[in-house]
């Protein structure tokens, strides 16, 4: 009798685990297909740059890229293989690659569809133009680890370049941008003793302040000049930028903001770094600045004026007020929404197109509910003419239409920095899929 019972139990046992597991394993892989096929159908389905290439033939199907990618739904399990499927949303972290047992992920740049243009830069960080440097992002290696990293090395190597020569009324170094290259770039030639300068479109912090408000920011120990080990594993956005903060007011460092660098001129052995705001004459120049761009700007009267803006930090500022924002995509959507959830404001959105454009799901639901409150309220097939202190002048297919006005946010994308490469003479090549 309990040699029977026995029996059952282990057959149960043999039978049942296997079946369990592929009806789990059926289940993700319907959930997964379904998410690469909501992707396709929007319009989603390209990866933006740096992102993972699942070896299919290596993958075993264990799940552990799946786990270890911090984003929700980027990858699944399709069939027992990993796949990307939802390759837009990917931010080429990497920790997939790091986490698959078998080494069948590989970080490459852009696909067969969509290239990715990388700048050539040596192994010493320098450009072919000598002199000009680059570290973090634009040379192609995503996260804030391998930034931090780049930007304290290239230092080092520009520092021994220079072997302690000065040139009178020159500056040693010029940085260009403020994100985690930059900033551990600043620290490092603070720590050397160069004479440098800063400068950036924007502010301190780079692409982090553009995250979400409270993103746990995934990182992996990395050693920030002047401050030692940067060791938690998961930082809140807004930590990890106190951080950069304070140790900039220790070291007494100052980055110059909202400064863009438009050029970089050749003079005699020196470089003449140009900005709207002045110009920097320097020995060296290393250009940290990522990969975003810089803001599209729509070249209408008054945009120079303070009541613009590219970006928006801190909605809860902006109450009782009447608000345009310019462009359709997913930032200019989420800016509105923020906007109109804010007390008494009345959001306008202008967009040039008929429709809001390849909106993520969740976007794509809110803002139609926004538009059914009235909450936001769309000016589609229009553009802005004019910017006043107390209106904004918009075409509507011929027709203007005046709108009362506090503040305009505009995103109307990114000017990507590959001309200005060019422009200044760095190489760039494109990557169709490679690393
Ligand atoms: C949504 C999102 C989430 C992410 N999450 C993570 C994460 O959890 N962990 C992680 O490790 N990485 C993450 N990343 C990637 C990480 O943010 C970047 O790899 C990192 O910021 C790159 O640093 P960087 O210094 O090279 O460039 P950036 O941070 O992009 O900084 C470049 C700076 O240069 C300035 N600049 C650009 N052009 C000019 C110009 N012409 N003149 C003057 N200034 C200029 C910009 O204003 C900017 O401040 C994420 C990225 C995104 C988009
Ligand atoms: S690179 Fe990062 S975001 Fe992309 S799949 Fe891997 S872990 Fe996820």
């Amino acid at each position: 009798m309990l040699e029977s019972l026995i029996y059952i139990v282990t057959a149960v046992i043999a039978v049942g685990i296997p079946v369990i597991y592929f009806l789990r394993a059926k289940k993700q892989s319907a959930h997964a297909e379904q998410v690469l096929k909501k992707a396709v159908e929007r319009g989603m389905d390209e990866p933006v740059s740096l992102h993972p290439y699942i070896d299919p033939d290596l993958c075993m199907g264990m799940g552990a890229c799946v786990q270890a990618c911090p984003e929700k739904d980027v990858l699944g399990l399709i069939n027992n293989r990993g796949a990307l499927i939802n390759p837009s949303h990917c931010v080429g972290h990497g920790m997939c690659e790091a986490a698959c047992p078998v080494d069948a992920i590989t970080l490459v740049f852009g696909t067969e569809k969509r290239g990715v243009d990388i700048p050539f830069v040596s192994g010493t960080f320098e450009t072919n133009v000598p002199g000009i440097y680059i570290a973090g992002e634009l040379g192609g290696m995503g996260l804030i680890r391998n930034a931090v990293k780049q930007g304290r090395e290239a230092v080092e190597y520009i520092a021994k370049s220079l072997n302690g020569h000065r040139a009178d009324g020159v500056y040693d170094l010029v940085i260009v941008g403020a994100g985690p290259a930059g900033v551990a770039a600043s620290l490092q030639a603070k720590l050397l003793g160069l004479n440098f300068v800063t400068l950036d479109q924007e502010d301190l912090g780079g692409t982090i302040l553009t995250y979400p408000r409270r993103k746990l920011v995934m990182t992996q120990p990395v050693e920030l000049p002047v401050y030692g080990t940067l060791k938690a594993r998961e930082i809140q956005k807004e930590n990890l930028l106190e951080i950069f903060m304070e140790v900039f007011a220790r070291t007494d460092l100052k980055i110059r903001s909202g400064e863009h660098v438009d050029d970089i001129l050749k003079e005699n052995d020196c470089f003449r770094v140009v900005t709207p705001k002045g110009s920097y004459p320097t020995q060296r120049v290393l250009l940290a600045i990522g990969r975003r761009g810089s803001p599209r700007k729509l070249d209408v009267p008054g945009e120079k004026s303070a009541k613009v803006a590219y970006r928006l930090l801190e909605p809860e500022q902006f109450q009782k007020m009447k608000l345009l924002v310019v462009g359709g995509g997913d930032s200019a959507v989420e800016s509105a929404l923020a906007l109109s959830e804010q007390r008494d404001n009345v959001v306008h959105v202008s967009y040039r197109r008929e429709t809001f454009f390849r909106l993520k799901e969740g976007n794509q639901k809110r803002i139609e509910a926004a538009l059914k409150r009235g909450a936001v309220v769309p000016v589609f097939n229009s553009g802005v003419t004019r910017i006043d202190a107390n209106e904004v002048h918009l075409d509507t297919g011929g027709t203007p239409l005046v709108l009362p006005n506090d503040y305009v946010f505009i995103f109307a994308g990114g000017e990507l920095p590959t001309e200005f490469l060019k422009k200044v003479g760095i190489d760039v090549q494109r990557k169709f899929g490679q690393r």
